[in-house]
């Protein structure tokens, strides 16, 4: 608990499953497991020296954001199988009017509240294609996020239809593959972690570089990225089965979409009960699946290995014009907010992974990190009765987007279909053309200029005393320079 949450009034969890771990509860299909090292994809604040290996499994990644929600007593605060419905923000009163649903008996709740952090993920609803017939299956189907376990799938007939990134753990993937990384820690690298001070966090702060550097050399180097290329390439004719070559040897850059780890599955491929269609599906029927090329294939079970649907907003939360957010996305070509957080016309509403933020080199959890830490700049005043109502103006959302629209034009990003991309083809909308530097750069503390605040004089005199303050510090023009080198490095 920190001094300023002593002026929480009352805060409230809305979780519409039955327990903690979003990502990690969820997608339990086998060999899940984290694709940024786990000593990196978890809190800076809370380091764990018992990793087993240098990736969490799904179990291990649960347990972990279990234990924290005890150690922090956040069950407590939690309403689960509560889903949240909708949030209408009433100009009179000055909160939102939420809408609630116990998932298991339908009744709904309202309840109202001065700040809506919406946090409902990124890669979190499931995304079925639309293919001609797919209800008239008869056999089991599931979607990989959605395992279903009381499947046995031993002596069946079992499609995988889809290339979903985050499911290349267990399906051939149209994707570019690097050479494997995972490894167990041995005792001696965990008693290091456990007993020298500083040890696990020097080696996090090296995990963080590297994905930096990865962003810097492959991400926005094109000769670099070309000689990162050639290492994929030569990787997938070494392991693969050759006729296979010309399918998973890609001609379109690495980066373009989420670089992959070999998880061992190149080396799969060669099974002699696994055979790889690249025809394309016509329809579905009873019993299988035509192909494009006419061809009926029969199987017991279909798995969705789809994707997750990242270029709509899933709730229903009306602002100041009574336009939702998904309308005001709509009226601008797809996802947009500024610095992914704060969309106009919405006052006290604050996004967690919001358009342009997510990352194909680094962990959500460090971006999750900052954007928390920059919403929290706005909560504490308002809790503490100095702001009521904080909403970013048009002007500076417009100008932010420019600003990183112009970078992704030049971008790998726009060079394949993808889920970062609206609709897979349209404006790219979920990813951050840069490195973590200098979104952490950005995101360091709020441009109040680029808000609309209703506050007091109080705060007013607060914030023009602090900028004052600031020319006679000298961490103000040593951050400046730092800035500096960010934006240098970045460009
Ligand atoms: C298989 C997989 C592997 C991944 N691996 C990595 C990785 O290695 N590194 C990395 O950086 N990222 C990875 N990601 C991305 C991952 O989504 C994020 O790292 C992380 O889980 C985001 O956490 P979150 O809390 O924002 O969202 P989530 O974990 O998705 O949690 C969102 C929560 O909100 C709840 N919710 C949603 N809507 C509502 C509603 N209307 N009402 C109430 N509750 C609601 C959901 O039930 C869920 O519990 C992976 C994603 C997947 C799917």
């Amino acid at each position: 608990m920190q001094p300023w949450q002593a002026h929480l009034t009352f805060w409230q969890i809305y979780e519409k499953a039955s327990d903690v771990g979003g990502t990690w509860r969820d997608n339990i299909y086998p060999g899940a497991s984290s694709d940024i090292s786990i000593h990196f994809y978890s809190l800076s604040t809370d380091l764990n020296p018992d990793w087993p290996s240098t990736h969490g499994s799904q179990a291990e990644t649960q347990e972990y954001w279990r234990k924290l929600t005890a150690k922090y007593d956040l069950y407590s605060c939690t309403v689960f199988n509560r889903l949240v419905v909708s949030a209408e923000w009433s100009s009179k009163e000055q909160l939102y009017n939420i809408v609630c649903e116990d998932v298991a008996s339908g009744e709904r709740f309202t309840t109202t509240a001065k700040i809506l952090i919406s946090a409902i993920g990124i890669l979190e609803v499931p995304r079925f294609p639309s293919i001609a017939g797919i209800s008239s299956f008869k056999g089991e189907m599931f979607h990989s996020a959605r395992w279903d376990t009381g499947v046995d799938l031993r002596g069946k007939r079992v499609a995988v239809i889809g290339n979903g990134a985050s499911t290349t753990q267990f399906v051939p993937d149209l994707n570019w593959f690097l050479p494997p990384i995972h490894a167990d820690y041995s005792p001696s690298w965990k008693w290091t972690f456990r007993n020298v001070p500083g040890a696990m966090r020097f080696y996090r702060f090296l995990l963080y570089l590297q994905s930096e550097m990865l962003y810097l050399f492959v991400f926005a180097h094109a000769y670099i990225r070309s000689k990162y290329t050639v290492v994929a390439k030569d990787y997938i004719v070494r392991t693969a089965p050759k006729d296979q070559l010309d399918h998973l040897v890609l001609t379109y850059s690495l980066g373009c979409k989420r670089v992959i780890f070999d998880t061992n599955f190149l080396g799969a491929l060669r099974r002699p009960n696994l055979k790889l269609n690249w025809d394309g599906i016509q329809s579905i029927c009873e019993d299988g699946i035509i192909t494009k090329k006419g061809e009926k294939l029969s199987f017991d079970v279909l798995i969705y290995a789809t994707g997750f649907t990242v270029d709509r907003y899933p709730l229903t939360v009306v602002g100041e014009t009574g336009k939702t957010v998904q309308e005001y996305y709509d009226s601008q070509g797809g996802p947009k907010a500024y610095l992914g957080m704060t969309v106009p016309g919405f006052p006290n509403l604050f996004l967690i992974g919001g358009p342009n933020t997510a990352t194909g080199h680094t962990s959500v959890i460090l971006t999750e990190e900052m954007q928390i830490n920059y919403i929290i700049q706005f909560v504490k005043p308002i809790i503490n009765g100095l702001v009521s109502t904080v909403d970013v103006t048009p002007r500076a959302t417009d100008a932010y987007n420019d600003l990183i629209h112009a970078r992704l034009a030049r971008s790998v990003f726009v060079e394949c279909v993808s889920w970062y991309r609206s609709g897979g083809e349209g404006k790219v909308s979920s990813i951050f053309p840069g490195p973590m530097m200098l979104y952490g750069w950005w995101v360091r503390r709020p441009k109040w200029e680029d808000y609309n605040v209703k506050a007091t004089e109080r705060w007013e005199r607060k914030l023009r005393h602090e900028k004052w303050m600031a020319f006679f510090n000298p961490m103000y023009y040593a951050t400046l320079l730092f800035g500096l080198f960010v934006s240098w490095v970045s460009s």
